[in-house]
């Protein structure tokens, strides 16, 4: 199954070629269309024919032009024909003009399928209307209007196209369909009606300028009746400047002032399974031949959307849509790993000998935390995004498919390594455009890792490798595209192994708090208490944060890491409460955790657990957290604030913070990050930035703590400045639930040095 609506982004691709053309000549824009129609369809000839002359031909030599076998072709809509040079070829041919100009494509090998025909008279009713513009343009002095004009025209259609190719409800594009054309062809009323698509289904109806209630009747009418009913028996564009004559001809009523109406009939598998029609109540409007065109390019855009709607459909039901459930995703009806490992695989065994194919591996960065922030649906509406961003993006021979959350794939036959790199650079741009999903805008990013076919891989391996190059591209900043080299599978395997030992640790319990005292440097006491996860690895002994932080922040596992160390931190804080009845603790917790609302039930709960009041606890949380400055956190915020639960902003200043936040939000205390503090007593504009931290704190009523004091001179200036509480490894290292226990009883006095 081809990864997009092709045809809809051939045609899309052809009329953006017209763009250019418009500042052609005649000449070389048959020219180029001619080309392009053939690279489109893979065609060995493309001709065009006036009447019975062929002005143009592609595919034969200039000399030995075939006229005969072309008018032939020309005159029939289908057939198979012998092409000399070339052998048996397939033919299709179009309208390009109302003025007996003719289409006609030539293929050796596969017959033309009922989209491809369609495409073929899309392309030629574009040729014609372009071509129509262009002779008018050379002749008109209203240049720039006109240009103005056709570039509106193309935007709509764009629009339309947009809308299909973005697989929109039948409906929408309908109506994007008539609404489009009331404002292009300055009509009162546009209709258009859809008749037997789908078993059993009732007609789908679209009416523009016309009251609601009407649409119900509009939709019962019979295609065959009345004006628009000619089109449907005659097959073909119909119109009349004077339509209550031509109306009561047809022996039906005529409307009240409609002077001008058209009709154009809409095809699918081709048949004729539909009308468009066109009236104006303007006094003495005639609907000109440009405007014929145009109406017949909407009809044609019904057409495609008829057809992708129906391909889609018939996949979908298709063996009670079992095979399609089987073979493809249900959210974004993308092919599923199965069938894009057996789309490798083919690839893979039909490629010629020396033909690169590559692999595009890409995962949505940030993903689980999008969806942890706003929930289930808006993450699918994410994921269906992404696939139709990545189809937009990718080559129309390349295939896409989704391999699991997140994970999508694109593979690119026929390209190496580094074009496959420049595709994918094409992706990551798309996937930064700004997004607005039921309102809230977001920007997403993508990271892509990218590999090439090589003798002897199995597409199990190459899908491997690239998603190798993209755990690089994740864990060298995200938002990147890394190409795949053999170094990296070690490096990956070390993460998946890491992974599986955190999984394992916490069922263990191998996870435990440490706990680092900040002092009030007046009194000389341990004013609080920092929880600081350990792992006690049972193999390389006790590991720090950094060792395993960022990959548990990145599986998610830190929620349960989180968790655990703030359960086991206030069962510890409890049994001190007979030390010091006043002492608190403060708790670090990751973004993931904070931005899940499980978390004020799992606070409320382990407080009610170990009998603790909410003030005894701090929670710490860094200034990105408070910036991201949705309701959602200033909920959670607050309602952990209403069990008495204080909170810290970690590592003050170097973050990106805004005083409205700090102001807003229910925040205690700010601790002054260990980069500035390193500079006190030596470095003027450290303490420039800390003193106005200091004061910050001050106005705001927050407490501020230093953190990382390591010598007495900081101490020192801390205090003179009116800093009374700071942390660091002047007064203690995080120590043991044991240590800080002993460090808690009576005996052990508090003078410089803990320890
Ligand atoms: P943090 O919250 O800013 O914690 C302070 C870090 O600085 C700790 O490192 C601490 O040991 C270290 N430190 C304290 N005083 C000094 C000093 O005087 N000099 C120096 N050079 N370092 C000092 P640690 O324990 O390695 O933790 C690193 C980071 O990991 C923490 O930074 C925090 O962001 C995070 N973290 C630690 N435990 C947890 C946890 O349970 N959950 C979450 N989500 N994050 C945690
Ligand atoms: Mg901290
Ligand atoms: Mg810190």
């Amino acid at each position: 199954m081809p990864s997009a609506p092709w045809s809809t982004v051939q045609l899309a691709e052809f009329l953006e070629v017209f763009e250019l053309l418009e500042m052609l000549d005649g000449v070389n824009m048959t020219r180029i269309a001619v080309d392009r129609v053939a690279a489109a369809l893979d065609a060995e000839v493309v001709a065009l024919l006036i009447d019975e002359t062929v002005v143009r031909c592609l595919g034969f030599p200039a000399d030995a032009v075939p006229v005969k076998l072309l008018r032939n072709a020309a005159e029939v809509r289908f057939s198979t024909l012998d092409a000399p040079g070339i052998g048996e070829v397939h033919s299709v041919s179009a309208a390009v003009s109302t003025a007996g100009c003719t289409m006609v494509v030539l293929r050796a090998g596969n017959a033309f399928d009922k989209e491809e025909e369609t495409l073929v008279r899309s392309m030629a009713r574009a040729l014609g209307l372009a071509m129509t513009a262009t002779d008018r343009l050379t002749e008109s002095r209203m240049l720039a209007e006109r240009l103005a004009e056709r570039q509106y025209l193309s935007d709509r259609l764009a629009q339309i196209q947009k809308s299909i190719s973005h697989r929109a409800p039948l409906q929408e594009v309908m109506d994007s369909i008539t609404e489009g054309a009331a404002e292009l062809l300055g009509a009162d009323v546009v209709g258009l009606r859809i008749v037997g698509i789908g078993e059993g289904e009732r007609p789908i109806a679209s009416l523009t300028g016309y009251p609601e209630e009407g649409l119900d009747h509009f939709r019962s009418i019979p295609l065959g009746q009345g004006f628009s009913g000619r089109a449907f028996i005659e097959g073909k564009l119909v119109s009349t400047e004077d339509f209550s004559t031509t109306a009561t001809e047809l022996g039906a009523d005529p409307q009240e002032l409609i002077e001008a109406a058209m009709a154009a009939p809409v095809h699918h598998d081709g048949r004729i399974v539909g009308v468009i029609n066109v009236a104006s109540r303007e006094v003495g409007r005639v609907f000109t031949p440009p405007q014929e065109e145009i109406l017949l390019r909407l009809a044609d855009h019904a057409s495609l959307a008829v057809t992708d709607a129906v391909a889609i459909h018939s996949l979908r039901d298709s063996l009670e849509g079992e095979r399609f459930k089987a073979s493809h995703d249900a959210l974004t009806a993308l092919p599923n790993r199965t069938t894009v490992l057996e789309m490798i695989e083919f690839e893979l065994d039909h490629t010629a000998r020396g033909v690169p194919l590559s692999v595009l591996y890409i995962d949505v960065d940030r993903f689980k935390l999008l969806n942890d922030m706003y929930g289930h649906s808006f993450g699918d509406r994410v994921l269906i995004e992404v696939a139709s961003r990545l189809r937009s993006a990718v080559r129309e021979e390349d295939l896409v498919g989704r391999l699991a959350g997140d994970e999508f794939v694109v593979v690119a036959p026929g390209i190496s390594a580094e074009d496959a790199g420049a595709l994918a650079q094409r992706v990551t741009y798309q996937m930064t455009q700004p997004l607005v999903i039921d309102g809230r805008g977001t920007q997403l990013s993508v990271s892509v890792g990218v590999a090439e076919s090589a003798a002897g891989l199995s597409s199990e391996e190459l899908l491997g490798n690239a998603d190798v190059a993209m755990y690089r591209a994740k864990t060298s900043g995200r938002d990147c595209v890394v190409c795949y080299d053999v170094q990296m599978r070690d490096e990956m395997f070390k993460r998946a192994d890491l992974e599986q030992e955190i999984s394992l640790g916490l069922k263990a319990g191998e996870f435990v708090p440490f706990f680092q005292p900040s002092m009030n440097l007046e009194t000389e006491k341990v004013h609080s208490l920092e929880a600081l996860v350990r792992w006690n690895h049972p193999t390389r002994g006790q590991l720090a944060p950094d060792a395993f932080l960022e990959l548990a922040e990145e599986t998610g596992l830190i929620v349960e890491i989180d968790k655990s160390v703030l359960d086991e931190s206030c069962r510890q804080l409890a049994g001190w409460t007979r030390l010091n009845p006043d002492l608190t603790i403060s708790v670090n917790l990751s973004v993931r955790h904070f931005a899940h609302p499980e978390i004020v039930d799992f606070v409320a709960e382990t407080l009610a657990k170990y009998r603790l009041h909410g003030s005894r606890l701090w929670l710490e949380i860094t200034e990105s957290m408070v910036m991201a400055n949705d309701a959602m956190t200033l909920e959670i915020l607050r309602s952990l604030r209403s069990l008495g639960v204080r909170f810290m902003v970690d590592d003050f200043g170097t973050g990106y913070s805004s005083l409205v936040y700090l102001k807003r939000y229910p925040i205690g205390a700010l601790k002054i990050d260990r980069e500035f503090v390193d500079g006190l007593g030596s470095d003027l504009e450290d303490e420039a930035i800390v003193t106005a931290i200091i004061r910050l704190a001050d106005a705001l009523g927050h407490e501020v703590i230093a953190e990382g004091v390591e010598t007495e001179a900081q101490q020192e200036w801390l205090v003179q400045s009116g800093c009374i509480y700071a942390q660091g490894f002047l007064f203690s290292k995080a120590i043991s639930a044991d240590a800080t226990e002993a460090l808690l009883s009576p005996a052990v006095t508090v003078e410089n040095g803990l320890l």
